[in-house]
C-alpha cells in the first residue's frame, strides 16, 4: 500500500511529488508516457506570469501570484535558468488604453507588485524593435521566463533523490474506491493500492475525476501553435511582449527564451482530439500576421522550428483543485491551463500540505538541491572547461555543435535518476538537437550514445517512445 499515487509527470505532478517528498510518505508517480514533461509542460510559452490576467478571487489568480514568488528560490535550488525579464502588454491604438488600465487594476487586486503604465517613448527606448504603432504598455516587472521542461525534469530528479518512485509507460485506466483506500489500475494489468491519489493527468484529468465523483468535469484541448526564432536574433527583445488579451487567451506574444532563442505565438483554437499537436499552415499564418504588429521586422528566415501545445481547458473557468466532496482522499490538480506553469510550485506546496495533513504525516529529511545534475559545457568559463575535460575527456567531444553540448552531458542525462531514454529525452535535458540544424548533425551520434548506454540496437531507439523509431526496417 502506497501513501500517495500521483497520476501524471507533467510540471504539476512533479511539483506535487517533490513537495510530498519533504514528508515521511511513500509516493509513486505513474506516467503514461516514457518520460516526464511529455504533455503541456513541454510545449508552452515558458512565461512566469506576473498575475494581472486572472480574474481576482480565482484559484488561477491566487496560485499565479504565489507561484511567481516561489520561482526564484526554487530555480536556484534546482539549478534551472530563470530570469525576471519583465512583461509588457502593448497597446497599439488609443482604443486599447482602457484595457491596459483594466489589467493594471486587476493585477493590483491580485497583489501583483510594481505594475505601471509606460508611454510610447519609454516603451520604444526599452524595446527598439517594437512595432511602430505602439502607444503605451502595461509594465509588469515580476514577469519572468524559465525553461519548462528543464524545470519539470529537475523537480522529478529531486523528488526521486528524496525517495519518490517514478513509473513510466504506466497509463492509469481506472481509479476506484477500495474500502478506506483507492485501487488504481494501469495498463498492462498493473494494480496499485494507495491511501490517496493526486490527479495531475493534464488533458485526461476529467476522465479520472469522472470515475470517482458525481461532480463531472469536461476538459477541452485548446491548441496553441508557435514559431521558434534562431539565437542569431538574441537580444531583439528583452521583455516578454504581449498584445492586449482576447476572450480566448493572452494573445500572441514575442519573448526571449532563457536559452537565447525567441518564441512567437501562440494561437488559440479549441479542437476535439486530445492528441492532435500538429502545426497548421493557417495557424502559423495567424501568428505571422499578429506578430508583425509587435515586431515589424519579424525575421521569418530565422524560424528554426514550429510546434504546438494543448491547453487543458476546464468547463468551470478555473483550476479544479482538491478533494471533490464525494471522493475524500482523491485530490484533483485538474484543468491546469495557463498560468499552470507559473502556478505549479505553489500548487505543489498547497496540495502536499493538505495531503500530509490528511495522512497525519511528519516532515522527513529532505535535500532541496538537485545535486546529480551536470553543468552545461556552454555555460562554463574556459578555465572550467579545461578542468572538466581533464576530469572527464568526454567533455572535450562536442556532439551538438549548434548548442555546444558535449558527450559527457549526453551520457550524464541518460545516467541520472530520471534518465533520458529517447532522443527527445536527451534533447530536453541537454538542448542537443535544439539549435539551428534541429539535430541534423548530432542525431546519429546521440542514437549511438543511447545504444551504448542502454544496450539498445539503433532500430530500437525512439524519438519519444511508442512506435516513434528513428530508423525503419
Ligand atoms: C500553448 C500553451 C501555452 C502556455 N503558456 C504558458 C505560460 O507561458 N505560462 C504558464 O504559466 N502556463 C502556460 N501554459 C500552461 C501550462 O503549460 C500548463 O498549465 C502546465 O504545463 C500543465 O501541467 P500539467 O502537469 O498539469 O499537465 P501536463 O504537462 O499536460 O502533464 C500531464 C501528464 O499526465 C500524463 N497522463 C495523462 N493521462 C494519464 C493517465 N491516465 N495515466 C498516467 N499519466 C497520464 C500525461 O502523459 C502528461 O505527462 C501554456 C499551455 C499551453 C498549452
Amino acid at each position: 500500500m502506497t501513501d500517495v499515487i500521483v497520476i501524471g509527470a507533467g510540471v504539476t505532478g512533479c511539483a506535487v511529488a517533490r513537495e510530498l517528498s519533504r514528508f515521511d510518505l511513500s509516493v509513486a508517480v505513474l506516467e503514461k508516457a516514457c518520460d516526464v514533461a511529455e504533455g503541456a509542460a513541454k510545449s508552452n510559452s515558458a512565461i512566469v506570469h506576473a498575475g494581472f490576467d486572472a480574474k481576482p478571487g480565482t484559484d488561477k489568480a491566487r496560485f499565479n501570484v504565489f507561484g511567481n514568488a516561489l520561482f526564484e528560490p526554487l530555480c536556484r535550488e534546482l539549478g534551472v535558468p530563470f530570469q525576471r525579464n519583465t512583461t509588457l502588454v502593448v497597446a497599439f491604438s488609443p482604443g486599447d488604453l482602457p484595457r491596459l488600465e483594466e489589467l493594471k487594476a486587476r493585477g493590483e487586486k491580485n497583489g501583483v507588485p510594481g505594475l505601471r503604465i509606460a508611454g510610447r517613448d519609454e516603451v520604444r527606448a526599452r524595446e527598439p524593435n517594437i512595432g511602430r504603432e505602439v502607444c503605451a504598455a502595461l509594465v509588469a516587472p515580476t514577469g519572468g521566463i524559465c525553461c519548462p521542461y528543464e524545470l519539470t525534469f529537475r523537480l522529478a530528479e529531486n523528488a526521486a533523490a528524496n525517495g519518490t518512485e517514478f513509473i513510466f509507460n504506466c497509463g492509469v485506466r481506472t481509479v476506484v474506491r477500495s474500502g478506506a483506500a483507492w485501487r488504481v489500475e494501469a495498463e498492462g494489468g498493473r494494480v496499485f493500492e494507495t491511501r490517496t491519489v493526486v490527479n495531475a493527468a493534464g488533458l485526461y484529468a476529467d476522465v479520472l475525476n469522472n470515475q470517482v465523483s458525481a461532480a463531472k468535469l469536461t476538459i477541452t484541448p485548446r491548441r496553441g501553435e508557435y514559431l521558434m526564432i534562431d539565437k542569431a536574433y538574441a537580444g531583439a527583445f528583452c521583455a516578454t511582449v504581449f498584445q492586449v488579451p482576447t476572450p480566448m487567451g493572452k494573445g500572441v506574444l514575442v519573448s526571449p527564451t532563457v536559452d537565447g532563442t525567441l518564441i512567437v505565438g501562440p494561437t488559440a483554437e479549441n479542437i476535439a482530439d486530445k492528441a492532435d499537436t500538429r502545426t497548421t499552415a493557417a495557424g502559423l499564418e495567424k501568428i505571422r500576421q499578429a506578430a508583425f504588429r509587435t515586431w515589424n521586422n519579424l525575421p521569418l528566415s530565422g524560424v528554426i522550428a514550429t510546434f504546438a501545445g494543448l491547453r487543458a481547458c476546464g468547463d468551470r473557468g478555473d483550476f479544479v483543485l482538491g478533494e471533490p466532496p464525494d471522493a475524500p482522499g482523491f485530490f484533483n490538480a485538474a484543468a491546469i491551463e495557463s498560468p499552470g506553469l507559473t502556478a505549479a510550485p505553489a500548487l505543489g506546496v498547497w496540495l502536499a500540505e493538505r495531503i500530509a495533513k490528511t495522512l497525519n504525516a511528519q516532515r522527513a529529511t529532505f535535500n532541496a538541491k538537485c545535486e546529480t545534475c551536470w553543468k552545461p559545457f556552454r555555460e562554463m568559463t574556459n578555465e572550467q572547461r579545461v578542468t572538466a575535460i581533464k576530469e572527464n575527456p568526454a567533455y572535450g567531444r562536442i556532439v551538438c555543435r549548434c548548442e555546444t553540448v558535449s558527450e559527457a552531458e549526453i551520457r550524464a542525462s541518460i545516467r541520472c535518476r530520471i534518465g533520458a531514454r529517447t532522443l527527445d529525452g536527451v534533447k530536453r535535458r541537454t538542448r542537443a538537437g535544439m539549435g539551428r540544424c534541429q539535430g541534423g548533425f548530432c542525431t546519429p551520434r546521440i542514437i549511438a550514445i543511447l545504444c551504448e548506454e542502454l544496450g539498445l540496437k539503433p532500430e530500437q531507439v525512439t524519438k519519444f517512445g511508442g512506435g516513434s523509431w528513428m530508423i525503419g526496417d
